[in-house]
């Protein structure tokens, strides 16, 4: 039997998407179908490879074969060590139409063919598809961002916020239906296929109230088939103290609500920390810059800096260079990792003249250099 390639048989690429190769299948199914040409024996032999092809490239592992060896068939696994020579016994794809019976409106062929032909031709359709029943389903967690002042990321703080997320429906516990007659989906109007808008793009996709199948059973009516009905509902908050912008903090089962008893979804609270007028933060550690005199350089004295606390004291050597640096010991951040750890705060100080020199100063300065000749970039060379 000579290789198909089953890509050039539905005419896409060898990268093509799950969904692409669906949309294939059904534009050449239809085309080829043999309701729509009576007797004609090669629409018939066109139509079972399209099947033929379908099979394969719909199924993630079949394809994965398929993409190693150039062909098909169920004795080969894709990821065998053995490349396909070695297994020289079998013959290439052996492909069974004997159990698909299309024309005799029963249950033949696989699920994903049954699932195809729910819609293929609307009301038509031989086959008739049983919409899938709903199955548990855990809740999609919530993202909410909170703007927090410098001091609150230090000391951590706990709020109320209003949530809006949704509750397990109370009367259909999250089936979407209550049992009732199938009908045609209203979402997508029995197409299987939604629009979606992505950016400027718009593309469709499955259906999801109906999984693609374009029918479900009646929905329920106060969740409209969603299996969840809206609440806002006011949500303590404890955020730890040591939180940075970019810090995630889970609220377990506070996200939306989940479907036929699985568990709601969690909630995330996203920091964004403002900044302090003169203190900056890097990981726990703070930063602040803080002028000094002259003469408290060169004499020593005691200052007071701003710690994310309020002030602190700092002691100044005498002899202090301009742009030296001090540490006051676990003045920082309480780390998130263990409450009890906590940065450090780095002090730079830098020496200030004064904005106005009296001729009064500028004598001090000049008897001040009379006192003091040496010169400092002496040892560079330089006068
Ligand atoms: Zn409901
Ligand atoms: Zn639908």
């Amino acid at each position: 039997m000579a290789k198909k390639d089953y890509y050039q048989i539905l005419g896409v690429a060898k990268d093509a998407k799950a969904d692409e190769i669906k949309k294939a299948y059904r534009r050449l199914a239809r085309k080829y179908h043999p309701d729509v040409n009576p007797n004609d024996k090669v629409a018939e032999e066109r139509f079972k490879e399209v099947q033929e092809a379908y099979d394969v490239l719909s199924d993630e592992k079949k394809r994965k074969v398929f993409d190693r060896f150039g062909y098909y068939n169920d004795n080969l696994d894709a990821d065998s060590p053995f490349a396909a020579g070695a297994r020289s016994g079998t013959s290439a794809p052996g492909f069974d139409f004997s159990g698909f019976q299309w024309e005799s409106g029963s249950s033949g062929g696989s699920s994903s063919f049954r699932d195809i032909f729910s819609d293929l031709f609307g009301g038509g359709t031989r086959v008739e598809a049983e919409p899938p029943r709903a199955i548990p389903k855990r809740g999609r967690d919530i993202e909410i961002p909170l703007a927090l002042s410098f001091e609150e990321a230090f000391s951590g703080l706990v709020t109320n916020i209003t949530v809006n997320r949704s509750e397990q429906c109370s009367r259909c516990q999250g089936a979407g239906d209550t049992g009732g007659p199938v009908v045609t989906c209203t979402t997508c109007k029995g197409t299987g296929q939604v629009l979606k808008t992505g950016g400027r793009l718009q593309f469709s996709q499955e259906c999801p109230d109906c999984s693609g199948t374009g029918r479900r059973r009646t929905p329920c009516s106060l969740c409209s088939g969603k299996g969840t009905t809206p609440k806002s509902e006011q949500v303590k908050i404890k955020i730890p103290a040591g939180v940075d912008t970019g810090s995630r903090v889970r609220i377990p089962k506070k996200g939306h609500g989940g479907r036929l008893g699985a568990e709601p979804g969690d909630l995330y609270i996203l920091t964004n920390v403002g900044k302090h007028p003169f203190l900056t933060r890097k990981g726990d550690n703070v930063y602040v810059t803080v002028p000094i005199t002259v003469p408290e350089a060169a004499l020593g004295t005691k200052i007071e800096v701003p710690t994310v606390e309020g002030k602190a004291q700092l002691k100044i050597p005498p002899g202090t260079e301009s742009g030296q640096k001090f540490r006051l010991r676990e003045r920082g951040f309480p780390s998130l990792r263990n409450p009890k750890l906590r940065g450090d705060q780095f002090v730079e100080v830098k020496i200030t003249l004064p904005k106005v020199l009296s001729e009064e100063t500028k004598d001090v300065l000049r008897q001040f250099e009379k006192l003091n000749s040496e010169n400092p970039r002496k040892s560079m060379g330089l006068e």
